[in-house]
């Protein structure tokens, strides 16, 4: 993952030297960026089994607290992080959709685990969205089935470098125009509608899921039944089965 660094232009050594005198000097980059990233509330929520590493990354083993990061919060208002940890099931999608929406900004997405990140081991089925990245957009990539709490963490710190890599002058937050109200899909009778949105997602040109490792996968297209005629049952005789 790629992010830009954000630059001091305190030369270290003069600012450590400063630091020994008890001579604080810093950026307001710096400071906003330490903030932020030193208390990241995730929202309260989980989906499915990754939920469960995800709440055992909170708990006394892997002490999630040491990233500031442990008030999971019950309302989006107060949270800027979104863990989506399992299966986004078509129905639960437009919920998740509507709590993201009612976030306050900045805020930030975590997907964790296949599911979350590409429908997992139920991509082929009917009621399964591949991937919350179609409908809101994801800055951190979790993959595994599950992924353990190391790896949460890891998903964490990556975030935080993204956080670090933020400006207060740059961030599309503060700028006039913004648009971060994310149309909700509903649930008709044929899936969700819209599929997608455009906005974040586009569908490849060329579908890998077609073909893997060089045979065509199953796409859970359905094929016609076949058109079986009835066929006339005798009764056997009681006679007959006795005997047998
Ligand atoms: S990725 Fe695996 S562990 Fe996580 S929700 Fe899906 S099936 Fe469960």
């Amino acid at each position: 993952m790629e992010y830009t660094e954000n630059n001091s232009t305190i030369d270290p050594a003069l600012r450590d030297k400063m630091t020994k005198q008890n001579v604080f000097v810093t950026t307001l980059d710096f400071i906003y960026n330490w903030g932020r990233r030193s208390s990241v509330w995730p929202m309260q929520f989980g989906l499915a089994c990754c939920a469960i590493e995800m709440i055992a990354a909170a708990a006394a083993r892997y002490d999630i607290a040491r990233f500031g990061a442990e008030l999971f919060r019950a309302s989006p208002r107060q949270a800027d992080l979104m863990i989506v940890a399992g299966t986004v099931t078509k129905k639960m999608a437009p919920n998740v959709v509507r709590l993201f929406n009612q976030m306050a900004e900045p805020k930030y997405v975590i997907a964790m685990g296949a599911c979350a990140v590409s429908g997992g081991p139920f991509a082929d089925g009917y009621n399964v969205l591949r991937g919350i990245d179609r409908f809101i957009p994801v800055d951190i990539y979790i993959p595994g089935c599950p992924p353990r709490p190391e790896v949460l963490l890891h998903g964490l710190m990556q975030l935080q470098k993204k956080i670090d890599s933020q400006s207060i002058r740059k961030a599309e937050w503060y700028q006039k125009g913004l648009k971060r109200e994310f149309p909700i899909p509903e649930l008709g009778p044929h899936g969700l509608v819209p599929k997608f949105n455009p906005e974040v997602w586009q569908p490849p040109e060329t579908d890998h899921r077609a073909t893997h490792y060089g045979h065509v996968i199953r796409t859970g297209k359905k094929t016609k039944a076949p058109n079986l005629e009835p066929v006339a049952v005798t009764p056997s005789s009681p006679s007959s089965s006795a005997g047998a």
